[in-house]
């Protein structure tokens, strides 16, 4: 660091790199990944996680399709997509009435960034779909190879409902990995043995595939000591599943939904933005090396 640099200056340099981001370009993956964004707890960072990984993977050039499973539809408002009641949504696409394309909407974030939106018609779908032919893979069904080689794209990061019920249950079976944010506070991990075991289940009985592949820790607070104790005992935990990146609490990543934004597009330069680009990096990383398949293929 030189004399003079200054927080503004690393602010300005934070910025370049989110705004220009061909120098810091990102692997693609050597073949599509679905990943399902659970956790049963709400709060934790789901939807946050969901449209800024995308956001930031799309700003280097991948292509990716965030499917919004929450029937408050907040990934949908974050990535400037409609979302009012009789919009085509996920709900349609599940019920089979609607093809996926037809539903599917470019995100204002990214040409890069497509997203299926959810409407409040969802909330009725958990109790709807209990009578349903094949209830649990209503959405894997919609998310078949070949609708998602016309959509052209890499990544497919469905962002899940604050609950373990049928609507996760379809994002477990559709995707093969699962990626669960884990905020740094009281009672973390609190729940945690609950998605674990209920991912094990739905490998065991209807998705051979899927795994946990990625951790990452949230609301990050340097200035407690308690952040650190969740920080080090999740690593314990799971290894290098969890990402080295750790993103910060941050007042901006909390305004830009309000705003219609992503934190990448809101304030390029702050710390949110750079960590979440960081955070989709190293995601983009393991893909193109293959070594999120703990199978090896
Ligand atoms: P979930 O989808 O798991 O319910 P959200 O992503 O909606 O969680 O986040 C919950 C709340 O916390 C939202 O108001 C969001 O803006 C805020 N939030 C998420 N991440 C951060 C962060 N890094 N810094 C500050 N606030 C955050
Ligand atoms: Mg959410």
């Amino acid at each position: 660091m030189s004399a003079g640099w200054t927080p503004i200056a690393d602010e300005a340099e934070r910025a370049a790199r989110v705004l220009h981001p061909d120098r810091h370009g990102m692997p693609r993956p050597a073949a599509r990944r679905v990943m399902g964004v659970a956790n049963q707890k709400g709060g934790v960072g789901k939807t946050t996680s969901t449209v800024n990984l995308a956001a930031g993977l799309a700003l280097h050039g991948i292509r990716v399709l965030v499917i919004d499973l929450d029937p408050q539809g907040n990934a949908s408002t974050a990535l400037g997509v409609e979302h009012r009641t009789g919009t085509p949504s996920v709900y349609e696409v599940m019920l089979g009435e609607i093809p996926l394309e037809e539903a599917v909407a470019v995100s204002t974030a990214s040409p890069n960034l497509l997203c299926l939106p959810a409407t409040i018609d969802l909330a009725g779908a958990e109790i709807e779909l209990v009578s349903m032919v094949a209830r649990e893979s209503r959405l894997a069904q919609a998310l078949n190879d070949e609708t998602l080689s016309r959509l052209d794209v890499d990544y497919v990061l469905i962002d899940c409902p604050p609950s373990l019920g049928l609507l996760t249950v379809n994002a477990l079976v559709a995707a093969s990995e699962v990626l669960i944010p884990i905020q740094c506070e009281y009672y973390a991990l609190e729940g945690l043995g609950q998605l674990l075991s209920n991912i094990d289940l739905v490998r065991s009985h209807l998705n051979t595939s899927l795994h946990v592949s990625t951790i990452l820790l949230t609301m990050y607070d340097g200035r407690t000591k308690l952040a650190d104790q969740v920080t080090s005992e999740v690593r314990q935990h799971f290894g290098p599943t969890a990402l080295r990146t750790v993103i910060p609490r941050s007042v901006k990543v909390s305004e830009a939904p309000g705003y219609s934004q992503t934190v990448l597009a809101y304030d390029p330069g702050s710390r949110g933005a750079m960590s979440y680009i960081d955070a989709a990096r190293e995601i983009a990383e393991h893909g193109a090396s293959g070594a999120y398949r703990p199978d090896g293929h």
